[in-house]
């Protein structure tokens, strides 16, 4: 009936409406289809804009992009299409920052969560204390990260987990997992929720947490859009610090470098809060969109140089946090965090920041890239999961033979030791089965007519860790055979299909995964 519906107004007009004479042959559960049918939209430039992601790659076009005002629209759109006789598939799109077509579908609705942030009534953002759990926000999952830091910290208070970019929505980086320098202490994203409600796949609103519903909770985490829409969180908060001392360290070997992540990563008592770890491969890395700046203009030349003479320099990064009342010891515990540490003498650098502007220090960068045309070019993105176990056969197969002999990455490259422990096994998220393990993420911009060659480079990276037996985990998966998921889940698949067969039988949410819908 609903595909019925789109056709005809579709001929008639850009916004669908006109729902007369289809209204009569609804169902009765779907009465109310006419409070929807203006939230519909099919004009060419909302098409456009719901075909395309961040990635700039993958382009597939929806029947309408649907602009929900409230929970209940979104509740009714998937309702329709799962009593539908033949359902037509539906998928979330926070801010589109996916790199392989994640958030999109061929043929069907895209559930346009921006527009649900503009228009939903009420207050989405809400910091509460509870005498068990501590201080906590509920937050809609249309919403940005941006505005949850904003939001929070008024009250004093922030989450501990972050990702690095902050312009992402919360149902989105919770569907995959959401990570960052502050992952080896705090856990992903997904380990910091304590409970959300989900529209599922059958159009049933549910709350859940580690205690209720339990199973549709852990499979949401890190569950690529498969079971439901996330439309609140409840995300734990911490006092927040004030101030920032950001610290750069460079190395010229790489086992050094990796050594001492894990060592900083592994202290007990007063620890750093952040750590994470990049490639400078070309000049153009030293101040690259993720780091504008960071480096004295009279370093640079001497950076360079270096560069040219290793070919790869990797640099540590890592931070502490403080307030006015720790200010005093924050110098004194850097000197004890800096003491043993291997990098090149000299090459220490440091800087003091805001905790707003530490946290959303890749803004600056996309700004500038925008300003130039640049930040809308394709991005044949590449993020792997590699155990620490195999890092040092990573470091020699892939950063000194596969991207040396391409010579064509210049964008970021980050290298950055997690703990297994802070993650939690029963999620849909995937990870190596190691106590610590790294991330690679190479976060690649291209041309229009080269993005081909850093596909090809990313195929020849994952056939190397294949056939060197490194077991290699993607994060922000993409594949397009569900043989390839079978063993992207391995032990978890069963129960991954068992849950999508409970929540999402008709195969309806987020077909752009690939996972159950070619
Ligand atoms: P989308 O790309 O729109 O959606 C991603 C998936 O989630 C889709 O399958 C979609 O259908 C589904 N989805 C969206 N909203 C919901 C919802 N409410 N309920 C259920 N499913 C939903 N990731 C990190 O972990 N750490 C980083 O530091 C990091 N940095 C990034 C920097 C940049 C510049 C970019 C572009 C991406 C970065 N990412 C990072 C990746 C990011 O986490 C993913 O792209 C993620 O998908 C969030 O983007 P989004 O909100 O636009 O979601």
């Amino acid at each position: 009936y609903f595909i019925l519906l789109i056709t005809i107004t579709r001929l008639t007009s850009t916004t669908v409406g006109k729902t007369d004479q289809c209204k009569t042959l609804l169902p009765p559960e779907l009465a109310n289809i006419n409070t929807i049918s203006t939230k519909l939209h099919n004009d060419p430039k909302t098409i456009k804009i719901a075909s395309s992601d961040y990635g700039n790659i993958i382009h597939e076009f929806p029947i309408a992009v649907f602009h929900p005002s409230s929970i209940q629209d979104i509740i009714t759109l998937i309702k329709i299409s799962y009593n539908s006789y033949v359902p037509f598939t539906i998928a979330a799109r926070g801010q589109g920052h996916s790199t392989n077509g994640q958030a999109m579908t061929h043929d069907g609705i895209v559930v346009d969560m921006a527009s649900f942030r503009k228009q939903r009534k009420g207050v989405a953002i809400s910091v509460f204390e509870d005498p068990l759990i501590g201080y906590y926000v509920d937050v809609g999952g249309e919403q940005l990260w941006i505005d949850v830091l904003y939001a929070t910290l008024e009250h004093g208070l922030a989450p501990v987990s972050w990702t690095d970019y902050l312009y992402l929505t919360v149902g989105g980086t919770l569907s995959n997992a959401g990570i960052s320098g502050q992952t080896f202490l705090y856990g992903p994203q997904i380990t910091n929720v304590h409970e959300f409600d989900v529209i599922t796949g059958k159009g049933d609103f549910v709350t859940c947490s580690s205690e209720k519903n339990s199973e549709l909770y852990h499979a949401v985490l890190g569950g690529l859009g498969q079971f439901g829409v996330i439309t609140r969180a409840r995300i734990s908060l911490k006092p927040a610090p004030t101030t920032v001392k950001w610290i750069r360290l460079l190395y010229s070997d790489f086992s050094a470098f990796t050594k001492d992540q894990e060592r900083l990563i592994s202290i007990n008592g007063r620890k750093l809060n952040f750590l994470e770890g990049m490639l400078l491969m070309q000049q153009g890395s030293i101040n690259n969109w993720r780091s504008s700046n960071f480096f004295p203009l009279s370093d640079q030349h001497r950076i360079a140089s270096l560069i040219t003479k290793h070919s790869i320099i990797y640099c540590l990064e890592f931070a502490k946090y403080y307030d006015h009342q720790s200010e005093k010891m924050v110098d004194k515990e850097i000197e004890i965090l800096l003491q043993g540490l291997a990098y090149i003498p000299g090459l220490h650098y440091e800087k003091k920041v805001s905790y707003v502007e530490f946290l959303n220090r890749v803004r600056s960068g996309e700004l500038k890239l925008q300003s130039q045309g640049l930040w809308e070019v394709p991005h044949p993105w590449l993020n792997l999961f590699i155990p620490k176990s195999q890092i040092l056969d990573f470091n020699s197969g892939v950063f000194k033979d596969i991207i040396f002999k391409r010579n064509i990455t210049s964008g970021t490259v980050l290298v950055y030791p997690m703990h297994k422990s802070k993650w939690d096994d029963k999620m849909s998220a995937m990870i190596p089965n190691e106590d610590v393990f790294y991330t690679v993420g190479f976060l690649h911009s291209s041309g229009f007519d080269n993005w081909k060659a850093y596909e090809s480079q990313n195929k020849e990276i994952l056939k190397f860790c294949t056939d060197a037996g490194i077991k290699v985990k993607q994060y922000l998966p993409n594949y397009s055979i569900q043989e390839d998921w079978k063993k992207h889940f391995g032990t978890k698949w069963k129960s991954f299909l068992e849950s999508k067969h409970k929540f999402d039988p008709r195969m309806i949410l987020s077909p752009g995964q690939k996972i159950f819908n070619k």
